[in-house]
């Protein structure tokens, strides 16, 4: 049976996470209203602009939504904007996020000059290699609650990807690259595979 996971379709690149995730063989359902979470074995919650995926989701009540899932055993892989909606604290205050993960996030955290970049990176649970990882007008972990594990770093320390039983966050797009191990590492969590964080 092929795992059933939905993206969140309200702004962003939700396509092209549906594409990594069906040529890895899931079910994928472009989820636009709550209900459409019933029967989901996880979500994906993309890059895009973190301001209008809440205002969206809050329109259509998706906040409370989203908490139930993951306390149902959902798994949720947020990246990018979607790292900064997960947070359960922003270090700018001007925005709410949904506190599905106990971590707090600074959104655009590396400033204009250097707003977007690339670089290599290893991560906990991925072989072959490092990942390449595409940073655009990222936001980056400034604190982790218990039980969240930082699963890749750069090389000054900064946490850019965590994890906390079946929930995890990316601060870059592994969805922009032809390398599908991320996602890979996303299917295997929501299936049970990985031994809790
Ligand atoms: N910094 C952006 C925000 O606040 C996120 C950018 C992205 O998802 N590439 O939403």
């Amino acid at each position: 049976m092929p795992l059933n996971i939905g993206v969140l379709a309200l702004q962003g690149d939700f396509q092209e996470h549906r594409a990594v995730l069906e040529k890895l063989g899931a079910h994928v359902t472009e989820v636009r209203l709550p209900h459409q979470l019933e029967g989901l074995d996880g979500l994906v919650i993309p890059g895009g602009e973190s301001t209008s995926i809440v205002k969206l989701a809050n329109r259509y009540d998706f906040p409370d939504a989203l908490r139930r899932f993951v306390d149902e055993g959902g798994a949720v892989w947020g990246t990018c904007a979607g790292m900064i909606v997960m947070a359960s604290k922003l270090v700018e205050p001007e925005l709410e996020p949904f506190s599905l993960m106990d971590i707090t996030v600074s959104r655009n955290s590396f400033g204009r000059q250097v707003d977007s970049f690339e670089t290599d990176i290893p991560m906990d649970g991925i072989e072959g290699g490092p990942v390449h990882a595409v940073f655009i007008r990222a936001p980056s972990v400034q604190e982790q609650g218990e039980g969240v594990e930082c699963i890749a770093k750069l090389d000054d320390g900064t946490p850019v990807a965590v994890r906390s039983g079946k929930l995890m966050a990316t601060a870059f797009h592994p969805e922009l690259t032809p390398d599908t191990r991320v996602h890979e590492l996303f299917l295997r969590l929501t299936a049970g595979e990985l031994s809790p964080a």
